[in-house]
């Protein structure tokens, strides 16, 4: 079992297995960097679709420092929580970017909280797809028009129908364009001692118990142990576990 160090530590065993950790990143980092400039090369727009979640920070790292002609957004449901929006403001100082944020068509948010009340999402499956198709899909889609391809920070690791996840498909809900997948074989712990390592900004609510963080009236802390997806939607089973932008229905794998 590898033990994190992520704290600067003096004694040699903790610094061995950071070391080591660092030492089989490497490949991967490399193949990342490569992969993000390929697509920068070969499609006319790349843009990245920015989770704000652990994933993202190390995506959000590599494409601003190795690849940055990849436009960065994120959306701004307007359920967040404020530390995920004080996350925007974090990165943009630290590297002088600014990221793109989306938010809901106002119309159609309107006529959907007054047609499901304010907090309708609870009040069933189709509900909570209706709510995150005014405040995610609707936006993503006006976001990613124009684009050759899109980045996602998706991991096999994460559920088992991301695991079926191909590093490069093509999106036919999109469109047909390229879907790429850069980080799909990172682990949990390579990802976490990425941003240790590079001190990069994070969520601290990673830090009391939430491993994926999207909005906050639907994501939950988690005991140890639990699939990191299980503080999302917990009160739905998880096959309909997905918002609509990474659908459960694979998308066809590219040549
Ligand atoms: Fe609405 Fe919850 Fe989806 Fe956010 S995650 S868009 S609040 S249903």
């Amino acid at each position: 079992m590898i033990v994190q160090c992520y704290e600067a530590r003096s004694d040699n065993a903790c610094m061995s297995t950071s070391a080591e950790l660092e030492a089989s990143l490497q490949p991967k980092i490399a193949a990342t960097i490569a992969q993000l400039q390929a697509a920068a090369r070969d499609h006319d727009r790349v843009v990245y679709s920015s989770s704000l979640g652990a994933e993202s920070l190390v995506l959000t790292d590599l494409i601003w420092t190795h690849a940055p002609q990849i436009g960065i957004f994120t959306l701004d449901t307007g359920r967040l929580h404020e530390e995920t929006l004080s996350l925007i403001e974090r990165l943009e100082r630290r590297y002088g970017q600014r990221m793109q944020v989306f938010y809901p068509d106002p119309a159609a948010l309107q006529a959907w909280v007054s047609a499901n009340g304010i907090n309708g999402f609870y009040n069933g499956i189709a509900e909570r797809q209706g709510c995150c198709a005014v405040r995610k899909i609707e936006p993503f889609k006006r976001a990613i028009a124009g684009a050759g391809a899109w980045i996602t920070g998706v991991r096999r690791e994460q559920s088992s129908t991301r695991a079926l996840a191909q590093p490069v498909e093509i999106d036919q809900a999109n469109g047909g364009i390229a879907k790429i997948s850069p980080i799909l074989d990172w682990t949990h712990e390579e990802v976490w001692h990425y941003i240790r390592s590079r001190r990069l900004p994070y969520n601290p609510l990673h830090d009391k118990g939430f491993p994926s963080i999207g909005c906050a009236p639907c994501t939950r802390a988690v005991e140890p142990g639990e699939d990191s997806r299980a503080g999302r939607w917990w009160w739905e089973n998880s096959e309909s576990k997905e918002c609509g932008l990474h659908p459960r229905i694979r998308a066809k794998p590219a040549a």
